[in-house]
């Protein structure tokens, strides 16, 4: 999956935003309600089902879109996500631009 810098000017760092294309996923959880999602985070493979991405219990599927969308998160390439998932967005660039504004917000 392409990764991209935080700030392209100082490319010290690894990459650390991660984008991909995928589907949304929309799921019903008991305690959350409808909650969206990629389906590469929504679906759990080892359970074989869709989870809620609150509390990772099993849900129920409501619908997935016909079409991939692009999608983000901090992520050091090799390592567990750093922040939660952004997207859907329609191109890749507005997906890095949400995962730039978000590492910048931090402290
Ligand atoms: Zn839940």
């Amino acid at each position: 999956m392409p990764h991209h810098y935080i700030d392209p000017k100082t490319r010290t760092a690894l990459p650390e935003i991660e984008t991909w294309q995928d589907y949304e996923v929309t799921i019903r959880c008991k305690k959350h309600g409808l909650q969206r999602g990629p389906e590469s985070v929504i679906n759990d493979i080892e359970r074989e089902c869709p989870v809620c991405p609150v509390c990772g219990k099993a849900s129920k599927m409501k619908s997935m879109s016909h079409e991939h969308a692009w999608f983000s998160w901090i992520c050091i390439p090799g390592c567990d996500p750093d922040s939660d998932c952004f997207g859907p967005f329609s191109s890749e660039d507005a997906a890095v631009v949400a995962a730039r504004k978000f590492a910048m917000s931090q402290p």
